[in-house]
């Protein structure tokens, strides 16, 4: 069997440009296994994503998916957290 380590702490997210805003938008790898039935995929940023082509190169990273991956990054609680 493969076992469950530890990877439930770290997501892992892949890239796929939508082609309605052409922007790259992250996916996480649950999502991109429920998109099999719906065709779309949610991504990080909420935005439901209809993929372009494998074969298109990647448009431009969707500041909010940007902004979600570098929050997931520091999630380790900081000292500040408690001050206002
Ligand atoms: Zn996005």
């Amino acid at each position: 069997m493969f076992g469950t380590k530890r990877q439930r702490e770290r997501r892992h997210c892949i890239e796929v440009m939508c082609v309605e805003d052409r922007r790259t938008h992250l996916i996480d790898d649950v999502m991109v296994a429920a998109a099999a039935r719906t065709g779309r995929l949610m991504a990080e940023c909420g935005r439901s994503v209809l993929a372009a082509a494998l074969a298109e190169p990647l448009g431009p990273l969707c500041p909010l998916c940007a902004a979600v991956r570098e929050g997931s990054r520091s999630s380790v609680p900081s000292p500040r957290a408690a001050t206002r």
